[in-house]
């Protein structure tokens, strides 16, 4: 079993540090929020009052926050954690960030000796809950390979997309087709509600269709149709409209920097953020459904 510093206590990272201990791995904690440090504690990790004091004499420092500036501020802001690790320590750093960063911070920590990769995950905080998440890792053969044995007790596929970096461009590629899939199913479930269907049955079609997607599989944007996923939950608990709009400019500019053509993500990044300013930046992205309502009747 291995000793791992767990730092990012959120939706995801809650979750994932908590199947680390169930398997047996001794796991110091930190989180920024006491309710997330508490509840990981219940589930058997030891809380710290610092990431400093986490990451002492452990094999694995795994990161789990929110965006750019969290992980960068971590490692290599005043005081990070640069100045603390040690050359027999490999960083995993599991969050969604621009591939510039995460060669920006694998870089930095290498020139320092240290080892790093990322690896960002698909699968959800239902994914995360139930420890079967899909790692997407950049980083050396060797690295990814030493990281299995932690990311082994988190998910159920790891995947080396290429070098420091790729991870994440593999991630971003997925998350804008996902948005692509969402906004579409929503579109579809609202237009044969508008016409009188029942989305329940509406789905029950679309799924043993040619429109069948995960988001029909495991994530139905319209309320009442699945337990057991935020649509049913007011939509609270999952993947938040911000961190969508984030990924989604992240894809934006990592299309721009080729030329790629990227329409369809263009308008789900504009959909998204849009939706954010309208005020639900903290709700789960399958609220993107109640954008899509019909107008009304005049
Ligand atoms: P979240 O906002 O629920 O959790 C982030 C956590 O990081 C919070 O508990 C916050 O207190 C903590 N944090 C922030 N700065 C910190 C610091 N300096 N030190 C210690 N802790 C700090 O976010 P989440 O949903 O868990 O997402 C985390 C990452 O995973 C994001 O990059 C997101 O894009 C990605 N992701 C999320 C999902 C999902 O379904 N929620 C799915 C895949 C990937």
């Amino acid at each position: 079993m291995a000793t791992v510093a767990f730092i990012g206590l959120g939706n995801m990272g809650g979750p994932m540090a908590a199947n680390l201990a169930k398997a047996g791995h001794q796991v110091n904690a930190f989180d920024l929020s006491e309710a997330a440090l508490k509840a990981v504690e219940e589930a058997g990790a030891k809380a710290f009052n610092s990431a400093k004091d986490a990451i002492n004499g452990v094999e694995f420092v795994v990161s789990m926050l929110p965006a750019d500036h969290h992980v960068e501020g971590v490692y290599l802001g005043d005081d990070g954690l640069v100045n603390y690790l040690t050359k027999d320590q490999l960083v995993i750093d599991c969050s969604t960030i621009s591939s510039e960063a995460a060669m920006f911070v694998g870089g930095e920590l290498e020139k320092a000796g240290i080892a790093f990769i990322d690896a960002p995950v698909s699968g959800g905080v239902g994914g995360a809950k139930a420890g079967t998440l899909t790692f997407i890792c950049g980083g050396t053969e060797s690295n990814v390979d030493r990281a299995r044995v932690v990311l082994n007790d988190m998910g159920k596929n790891v995947f080396r997309a290429g070098d420091v970096g790729a991870g994440q461009i593999a991630k971003i590629c997925n998350n804008m087709l996902l948005s692509v899939l969402m906004v579409g199913t929503s579109e579809a479930l609202q237009l044969g509600k508008a016409n009188g269907l029942d989305p329940k049955v509406l789905s029950e079609i679309m799924l043993q269709s040619s429109g069948r997607n995960w988001t029909l599989e495991v994530y139905n944007p319209c309320p009442g149709v699945m337990e057991n996923v935020p649509s049913s939950n007011d939509y609270q608990g999952g993947f938040l409209v911000d961190l969508m709009a984030k990924d989604l400019g992240l894809a934006q500019q990592t299309a721009l920097k080729v030329g790629a053509a990227t329409p369809m993500g263009a308008l789900t990044r504009n959909l998204y953020h849009s939706w954010s300013q309208q005020g639900h930046g903290r709700q789960d992205f399958s609220s993107i459904f109640n954008y899509v309502q019909p107008a009304p009747k005049k």
